[in-house]
């Protein structure tokens, strides 16, 4: 019936530790959402600065080439035909700094009159090709779109138109930078440090990446991008963002206006988030003993609670038992609802113990005399059996009885069985039994006692007998059947038996006797 409940303390201990766990693991969700998003933001941010970093650096070393070349185009129109001055002007603004991978003068009629290095095998050649086409239809200064040049070459170029004194068109001069070469914008955007996955990347305003770390992928355009997208549009910022290796990324933006390109740097979040995992490993290290700590309390704190509860269900379980009432006092009730536990069971078993002492009495005595009955004869007799050790038998009759009732009545009969028994008690010893055992019968139990002393008892109570004065009655004799276990039977009722035989003895003797048995 128990085992098919769970009991209180599991219900505790389960109720403690789910919520403990509830707890730390809500909690660790929680830090670790924190810092994630914290990480997202930080990165987000840092990305973000960044790319208009390097989209300020690129403009300022956009500005400055432009600057050269500007430069460089107030002296050409000047030196157009003079071969070698225009060479040495041209190589000079090839060589004074590392901007551009090449430089070239194209004149008004679209003709390469001019190259640095010279060595390009493009001299005297018409131009070709969407940019240095942009370039010449301009006329004004250009950063053209990315293009191929005759040389195989993939490139953007800075240009510059040329203007004589009278303000005539007289072509442009124009430094390449090659896209996949090396060169100053390369050194600039090549700076970013890749080891943690992060990478930035240049696209033209067509979307066009004309920087990227992984340089054969220059040239390539960038559709369905929205960082893209919106860094092309002028825009800056942040966002997340999947590449298009799908790859979920956190990325900066900012665009540069002088060329209507836009820098992006991004990091993966894999990388952002890695942090956290070592991060979440050393928290759980720092909670696992606490955790501990409170799994032992709640295992204590349950056993402490329920321990109440758990007596008081164990007694509750057989209230009639003969300790129930010792062990309900013992129960250390220390809250509330066990104290009131504990206070009704011990009203409960107080009445159940009164109502068993109460039949058991009833059950096991004679009303009359308050004596034993035959039945409270019987369970005496298993336990004096038990015991062991000698037990003397005294069978007792009233002599001729008939004649107190038929003279005063049954009810004066009544009381000189009642005095009778009084007289039995007064001499009995402590461990001796009495019994009426139905009439005006008795039998006197005498443990532990030897056949002479049971012969000295029962005649001493045949003598007191005699000598007692019944009121309204007078005199009445007793005839005494002794025996003794084991000297008359082995068992108490073979005893029994010989001291009823010896009893009768004593009437057939002429009665007021005591008769041993023989
Ligand atoms: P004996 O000396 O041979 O014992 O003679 P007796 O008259 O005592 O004979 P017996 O023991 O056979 O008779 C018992 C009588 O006791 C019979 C009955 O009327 C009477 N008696 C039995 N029980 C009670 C009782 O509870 N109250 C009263 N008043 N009389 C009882
Ligand atoms: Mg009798
Ligand atoms: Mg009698």
């Amino acid at each position: 019936m128990r085992t098919r409940f769970v009991n209180l303390r599991r219900l505790i201990l389960a109720l403690t530790l789910g919520t403990a766990l509830a707890i730390v693991a809500g909690s660790l969700l929680a830090i670790y959402e924190v810092q994630r998003q914290e990480l997202i933001k930080n990165t987000l941010g840092a990305n973000r600065v960044y790319a208009a970093k390097l989209a300020e650096i690129t403009e300022s070393f956009l500005k400055s080439a432009q600057d050269q070349v500007a430069f460089s185009a107030t002296r050409v129109p000047a030196i157009l035909h003079q071969e070698k001055t225009l060479q040495h002007e041209v190589e000079r603004l090839h060589k004074q700094t590392n901007a551009f991978n090449s430089v070239a003068v194209v004149n008004a009629a679209g003709i390469i009159i001019a190259t640095s290095p010279t060595n390009l095998g493009v001299r005297g050649k018409q131009i070709s090709g969407p940019g240095s086409r942009q370039s010449i239809e301009a006329r004004r200064p250009l950063i053209t779109d990315p293009f191929i040049s005759p040389t195989g070459r993939y490139l953007i170029s800075i240009s510059h138109p040329l203007f004589d004194d009278a303000g005539h068109y007289k072509g442009y001069i124009s430094g390449a930078i090659y896209l996949h070469d090396e060169n100053t914008l390369y050194d600039v955007l090549g700076q970013h440090n890749h080891q943690d996955g992060s990478y930035m990347y240049v696209v033209d305003r067509h979307k066009t990446l004309i920087y990227h770390p992984e340089t054969k992928r220059i040239g390539e355009t960038i559709n369905g991008n929205e960082v893209v997208d919106r860094v092309t549009a002028g825009q800056n910022g942040a966002m997340e963002v999947i590449n298009s290796r799908n790859i979920a990324m956190l990325a900066g933006f900012a665009p540069v206006t002088r060329s209507g390109w836009g820098v992006v740097a991004q990091r993966p979040i894999t990388s952002t988030l890695s942090t956290l995992d070592s991060l979440r490993g050393d928290v759980f290290a720092r909670i696992a003993p606490l955790v501990i700590g409170i799994m032992l309390l709640s295992w204590i704190a349950a056993w402490w609670i329920s321990r109440p509860l758990r007596e008081l269900a164990d007694i509750a379980g057989d209230l009639n038992a003969p300790g129930a009432p010792q062990a309900l006092h013992g129960v250390g009730s220390w809250y509330f609802e066990a104290e009131q536990l504990k206070g009704a069971l011990q009203i409960g078993v107080g009445r159940i113990q009164a109502q068993m002492d109460q039949l058991r009495t009833d059950s096991h005595t004679d009303p009359l005399t308050s004596l034993l009955n035959r039945r409270g004869l019987t369970k005496a007799l298993k336990t004096l059996e038990q015991n062991g050790g000698g037990v003397a038998v005294l069978a007792l009759d009233i002599d001729h009885f008939k004649r107190v009732n038929d003279s005063f009545g049954h009810a004066v009969g009544d009381l000189v069985i009642q005095q009778l028994a009084d007289l039995l008690r007064a001499n009995a010893r402590k461990h001796d039994l009495l019994c009426r055992n139905g009439g005006e019968e008795f039998l006197v139990l005498l443990p532990d006692t030897g056949l002479e002393q049971a012969i000295l008892i029962a005649e001493r109570l045949r003598h007191d007998v005699e000598h007692h004065t019944f009121p309204g009655v007078g005199t009445v004799t007793i005839s005494i059947g002794v025996a003794r276990q084991p000297d008359h039977g082995r068992t108490l009722e073979l005893t029994l038996h010989a001291a009823d035989e010896a009893l009768y003895q004593a009437k057939h003797r002429g009665r007021n006797q005591a008769v041993q048995a023989g």
